[in-house]
């Protein structure tokens, strides 16, 4: 989402003239979009913006804005901080232009909240203005695009803070978000993600007939040009889930991957997430999905430490990893969230040198299980979008080559590096596995 979102404020800042720059010492304007789902984050922005309060005490020009969730989450507390003059939420961010400009001429500080966010109307013209004007396709990842099909969320898991910042839960028209996925695909976009908090319960009522997800993973595979579509996050629920996975099974240009955070595999901590499912349930729905879609890739996220989190729930939640079979698994150790039921209404009494722990004893759980399922690549041919330079350099480097390393992903969200020319990024490609890691497959070009 934030990535989606940085993206349409940088078209929207372009075609008002300005261009982006390597570093803030050379900016004009920064503008640093913020997540407040743990507090980490929040603490990482507050370093950034000790380091912009140092450059702005050489350079009082400097313009910085803070958008998206902490700037909701914080409003005009976050205006006193000195290095900061404008504080824009997610649901504002089509004035960016205007704020920026108002705060370049006249150095005032602009605070863009809504003031009550779950009581706006969520039908936001201006957002779907916004959206539909400046989606375009990711520079950093060629041939790739974001498109929005529901905006917040109405879940309130009670450690999470979306619903708070986001707003709610709302479908966006199925004309208009395949209208954007024309207009991607008219500029060479291959591959687009569906986005929403719970992209399965995307629900459009027009008439007699209710659109669910299947009906837009089916309008946008008809569109020409498009050639991958994946959706993400999916929320462990029976409604449309089996439409979908049919969808996914039927309709060649839909990924085979499905991320389903699960977040524990104890029954009462899920119930004391307000997650309204249990361990069984949820293993219910993994096993439809390898059912009806063979060789299905799925991914998940779990939280460890939530409040009250014994041993004995924890050993719950390895017994859950250990038969859900992941690909990969997100992994987070609960961060109290001012306003959540979580932090309102239970102590987080788990110690973070205990939640540490947890978090890495789970890691290498899921890091067997992923090498194992790596394995079975050993020799084989896949196919890869290629998403540009590696970044890190990886071991395969033989030396003295002079080759370049790219990376990119297979349609079940395998990771793959290989050498290969730059001008691949953006481009189908066939590799062949010549090496396995618990993340990432090596290859060669076919
Ligand atoms: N809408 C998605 C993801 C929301 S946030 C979903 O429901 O799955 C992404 C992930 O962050 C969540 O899946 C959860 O694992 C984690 N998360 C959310 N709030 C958290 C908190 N307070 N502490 C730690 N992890 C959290
Ligand atoms: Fe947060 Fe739960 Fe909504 Fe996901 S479904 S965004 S975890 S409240």
């Amino acid at each position: 989402m934030n990535k989606l979102d940085t993206a349409l404020v940088t078209a929207a800042l372009k075609d008002a003239g300005f261009g982006l720059t390597n570093s803030a010492e050379e900016a004009d304007v920064v503008l640093i979009n913020t997540c407040s789902v743990r507090q980490h984050a929040e603490e990482k922005v507050f370093s950034h913006l000790g380091h912009l309060k140092h450059i702005k005490e050489s350079r009082p020009e400097l313009v910085v804005g803070v958008i998206g969730c902490m700037a909701q989450r914080l409003g005009a507390e976050l205006l006193e901080h000195e290095a900061v003059d404008i504080a824009c939420g997610p649901a504002q961010i089509p004035q960016i232009t205007k704020l920026v400009k108002k705060a370049l001429k006249t150095k005032e500080k602009s605070l863009a909240v809504t003031r009550e966010i779950r009581k706006t109307n969520p039908k936001n013209d201006a957002l779907e203005k916004f959206e539909s004007l400046y989606s375009r396709a990711d520079k950093r990842i060629p041939n790739q695009a974001f498109v929005r099909v529901m905006r917040g969320c109405n879940n309130f898991c009670t450690y999470c803070i979306v619903p708070f910042v986001r707003g709610p839960e709302v479908s966006r028209r199925p004309a208009d978000i395949i209208e954007q996925v024309k207009k991607l695909a008219g500029d060479g976009v291959k591959q687009i993600t569906l986005l929403g908090q719970r992209v399965n319960a995307y629900k459009y009522k027009n008439g007699d007939k209710t659109y669910c997800l299947a009906d837009l993973l089916s309008m946008a595979g008809e569109v020409d040009g498009v050639e991958w579509i994946r959706f993400v996050t999916s929320y462990p629920s029976e409604e449309f889930f089996d439409e979908i996975l049919q969808a996914m099974a039927n309709l060649p240009k839909v990924c085979n991957y499905l991320h389903l955070p699960a977040q524990s595999g104890s029954d009462k901590i899920l119930k004391a997430m307000n997650r309204n499912y249990t361990t069984g349930q949820y293993l219910n729905l993994l096993d439809r999905a390898r059912a009806i879609v063979p060789g299905i890739a799925i991914a998940g996220d779990f939280i460890v430490g939530f409040p009250g989190e014994t041993e004995e729930d924890f050993q719950a939640t390895v017994e859950l990893v250990k038969k859900a079979k992941y690909k990969n698994c997100f992994i987070f150790k609960y961060s109290p969230r001012p306003g959540t039921t979580a932090n309102k209404r239970l102590n987080d009494n788990v110690p973070q040198e205990v939640k540490k722990n947890r978090n890495i004893e789970l890691l290498a759980v899921q890091e067997k299980i992923s090498d194992e399922l790596s394995k079975k690549f050993q020799d084989k041919t896949v196919i890869v979008l290629v998403e540009g330079l590696s970044k890190k350099p990886h071991l395969n480097t033989k030396e003295g080559e002079n080759q370049l390393q790219l990376v990119g992903r297979t349609a079940s969200d395998w990771i793959v590096v290989f050498n290969g020319q730059e001008n691949l990024a953006g481009r189908f490609t066939k590799v062949k596995i010549t090496k396995t890691t618990p993340l990432t497959l090596f290859g060669e070009l076919c």
